[in-house]
Order: structure tokens, then C-alpha cells, then sequence
């Protein structure tokens, strides 16, 4: 790339979703020819991709505008609190960043690349002569080089009440079945060693499309979560990699990806985000699935694929919520021995219906809640980990300093990447063996300690 190309500076922030479309934006910037970087100075132009879900994150954002446009001048913002509107109300007031920060250039919601890039084409224009070739196929990752998330559908149709990102995203819709696939394609072949499948509801993948048959490699294949992840799990096999879901609904259909997982060919890990376990309560926040028999589901997938490993996040304190209710959530938790459970306090994000609820709790009640809930998670999550002493597991190495050979960081397929525990590995059994970064290592594990595990590489 030419020393004279623009440059872009680029921040991300968000979740896992806003990452990819943090890495499109930025694959089709190098695409074009620009250069990107991580900071502010001396770039000609800044893209800031926000978060808009909880109050912190919508602070933490407009700080971040601020400090680009104080540091550099020139910003434009994308991502979900892109979509808020503005609070002094009116029609053709704008959106809430710029009623704060009015000297943005461009302001764009989430999944919007075309429109950052003629945002950006306005006020940096496109270099001459793009060095297209030297841009990865598989694109510009965010994350470390041997994992990688795979968005498969954007939006959602369901309408929690304590959520807005169907009024920031809009409804479901799948991305074609190929398209992932000669993305997942990519990855695999760049060197990920495990894709982690994305999306506001992934067992709800191509019900928009009413499960259309798409194609990859010729041949035909249906728009549809067990098909795509068939094709998935034969790639990864082929490439010695692993494939995670997250984000999961309790769905009937849901079992049938069990048998993969008992085979091998998509890790055994399910995220499925249940929020609650009283049904009231889980028709107050209108989930998805809440009439389903949660505790029997599990069972069934224990009993189809005995390794199975749940992860799950709640919310204690929602409004309304009786003392009752949230011991029945600790007994299910405690009966439904999920592996991983994090617990939010509830948090009354503006615009969510829920803040409409009679019976707001005060937030001293909704974080004493919380804790109560964490101590019982912490409980069940420990005496999990304590039946793998002895154990022995394939570990994905994170960090391995000086070869490993002091031991290093990495995770088995129980723990997903920033959210679950981790594998402290000691060094290795045979002084002649070595660690790297982005690849598997078997381990004997021996202790365990809090989230995590300590295991022995052999
Ligand atoms: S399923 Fe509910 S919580 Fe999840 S994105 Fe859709 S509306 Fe929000």
C-alpha cells in the first residue's frame, strides 16, 4: 500500500456483533486502499462503531466521539447508538449523537457498511489504484488470529421487553446460506482454529427465508441452523477446527443438533440465553421459548450428549419480580446445573418497554439479587469444575510466552473466548515440548481454581 494512502482511524466497541460489522467496514476500507490504524493522530479520518444497549455503554460511546473529535475532528459514527434518536424530540431533530456531538460528519446505525464507506468516500476520497490483492481473503479480523466470529443473520423478530435492539436493528434477517459458508471457508482456510456462530438468535436462522435452498459447492443446501451446521461441521473436521454456537433459544428443532455435538463435529457448548426460569416472569419479558419445559430440555440434551456444557446469562431483579419468583429461578439454577451462568441486575434501558412494569425494584434489591444469584452460580459452576480434575482435554492455546515452555493460557471447549474460564497450563510434562499460539495441546488437568482450570500439557 502506498505511503501516500489515507488513513482511517478505527474504534470499535460493542458486542461480538458489532465487532463483524466493525471488521466489514474495515476489510472493505483495505479493500479500497486506505490504511487503517488504531488511533486517532495523524489518521485523516475517524469511524467510531458504538454500542447503544445498556445506559453505561451509550456514556462510554459519546465519551469516545468526544475524545476522536478533540483528538482528530473528523468522525464518523456507526453502530447501534447510531439509531437512537434525539432526546429534544421534533421531526428532523436527528439522531442523539449529533443532538450531543453536532460536528459529526456522518451518523449511520448498525450493519451499515455501504453507508460508512460513501460517508467516508465524502470526506477522505478513495485512493487511487487499490491494492486489492493484498487483502486477506478472509478479510480484516478483530480478533486474535485463531478465532473468529461468523455472523449469520442480523435482526430479530422477537420483542423482549427489556431489550431494544430489534428497535435498533430491525427484524431477522438471514444472511444466504452460501455466503456464510464461503465466509466460514475463508477462515478456516486463514487459520482459525474455532468459529464462534453469532446472531441476535441463531436457532431462528433462515425462518425469514422460510429455510430456502441456497447453494455452496454446487450443491444444494437449505437455509437452515442443522444444515448449515452439518456443512460447518464437516469443515471444521476437515481443518482439525472447532465450531461453537452462541446465542441459542430452547427450541424442539434445537435437538436435533445434539447428535453433531455428540459426534464431534460442532463443540459441545450451547449459549442459551434464558434470562429467567418463572414462567410469569418469563412472560413479562416476553422471551422466546418461555413456555417451553426448560428443565426436561436439558435433560434430553444431557441425556443425547452427556458432555454437554450450557452457558447462560439471567437478570435478576426485573420488575415485578417477587421474592418467590427469584427463589425460583435459584432452584432451577441449582436443579438445572448450568455449567456457566453470569447474571445482570436488571437495568432500565431507555426506550425498553419493561421500564413501563408496575413493581420497580429498587437497584440496592436488584444488585443484592444479582449477588445471591452469583454466589449459587459460583457453587454449582465450581463443584462442575472440580469433577474435571483428573480429566484429560484438548486445550486451543490462547498465550504461550517463550514457547510455552513456562506454560501459558488457553481454553477447552467448555470455555468460549472472553466470557467463560480459561485453561492455566503448567509447563509442559517433557521439557522437549512445545506451545503455540493458535493451536491444540492435550492437558491433564489437575487443580481447579475459581472460573478456571489448571491443566498439565502432554
Ligand atoms: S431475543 Fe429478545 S433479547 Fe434477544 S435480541 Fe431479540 S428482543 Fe432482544
Amino acid at each position: 500500500m502506498p505511503e501516500t494512502a489515507p488513513t482511517v482511524g478505527f474504534v470499535s466497541l460493542g458486542c461480538p456483533k458489532a465487532l463483524t460489522d466493525s471488521e466489514l467496514i474495515l476489510t472493505q476500507l483495505a479493500a479500497e486502499g486506505y490504511r487503517t490504524s488504531k488511533t486517532y493522530e495523524g489518521a485523516d479520518l475517524v469511524i467510531v462503531n458504538t454500542c447503544g444497549f445498556i445506559d453505561a455503554a451509550v456514556q462510554e460511546s459519546l465519551d469516545t466521539i468526544g475524545e476522536a473529535l478533540a483528538a482528530n475532528g473528523k468522525v464518523i459514527v456507526t453502530g447501534c447508538l447510531g439509531a437512537k434518536p434525539a432526546t429534544d424530540g421534533g421531526e428532523g431533530a436527528g439522531t442523539l449523537v449529533q443532538q450531543v456531538h453536532p460536528k459529526v460528519l456522518a451518523v449511520t446505525g448498525p450493519h451499515a457498511t455501504q453507508e460508512v464507506m460513501d460517508a467516508v468516500h465524502r470526506h477522505v476520497p478513495k485512493p487511487h489504484d487499490p491494492f486489492v490483492d493484498l487483502v486477506p481473503a478472509a478479510g480484516i479480523k478483530l480478533t486474535p488470529k485463531h478465532y473468529a466470529y461468523l455472523k449469520i443473520s442480523e435482526g430479530c423478530n422477537h420483542r423482549c421487553t427489556f431489550c431494544i435492539i430489534p428497535s435498533m436493528r430491525g427484524d431477522l434477517v438471514s444472511r444466504p446460506v452460501g455466503d456464510v459458508l464461503g465466509e466460514a471457508r475463508a477462515l478456516f482456510e486463514s487459520g482459525v482454529k474455532e468459529l464462534l456462530v453469532v446472531s441476535q438468535d441463531t436457532s431462528a436462522y433462515g425462518v425469514d427465508l422460510k429455510y430456502r435452498t441456497g447453494f455452496w459447492d454446487g450443491k444444494p443446501v437449505k437455509t437452515r441452523l442443522f444444515d448449515l451446521c452439518e456443512r460447518l461441521g464437516d469443515m471444521a473436521e476437515a481443518h482439525s477446527a472447532w465450531v461453537r454456537l452462541h446465542y441459542v433459544y430452547p427450541y424442539p428443532h434445537v435437538d436435533e443438533i445434539l447428535p453433531l455435538m455428540a459426534g464431534g463435529r460442532i463443540l459441545p457448548y450451547l449459549d442459551v440465553p434464558f434470562q429467567h426460569a418463572h414462567p410469569d416472569v418469563l412472560r413479562r419479558m416476553k422471551r422466546p421459548a418461555s413456555g417451553e419445559r426448560n428443565l426436561e430440555r436439558l435433560q434430553r440434551w444431557r441425556e443425547i450428549c452427556p458432555q454437554i456444557v450450557v452457558r447462560s446469562t439471567f437478570i435478576a431483579g426485573f420488575p415485578g419480580e417477587t421474592e418467590a419468583e427469584f427463589e425460583h429461578l435459584l432452584d432451577f439454577l441449582r436443579e438445572a446445573r448450568i455449567d456457566r451462568a453470569g447474571c445482570f441486575a436488571y437495568s432500565p434501558v431507555e426506550g425498553a418497554t419493561a421500564n413501563d412494569l408496575p413493581g420497580a425494584l429498587p437497584a440496592q434489591e436488584r444488585e443484592a439479587r444479582r449477588a445471591r444469584f452469583m454466589a449459587v452460580a459460583e457453587e454449582v459452576s465450581a463443584a462442575k469444575l472440580q469433577q474435571r480434575i483428573g480429566a484429560e482435554m484438548q486445550v486451543l492455546v490462547d498465550s504461550a510466552p517463550a514457547l510455552g515452555r513456562r506454560g501459558g493460557v488457553g481454553r477447552s471447549y467448555a470455555d468460549a473466548p472472553e466470557i467463560d474460564g480459561t485453561v492455566r497450563l503448567l509447563p509442559p510434562e517433557k521439557a522437549s515440548k512445545t506451545l503455540k499460539v493458535g493451536e491444540f495441546t492435550r492437558a491433564r488437568i489437575v487443580a481447579a481454581e475459581g472460573h478456571d482450570l489448571v491443566g498439565v500439557p502432554f
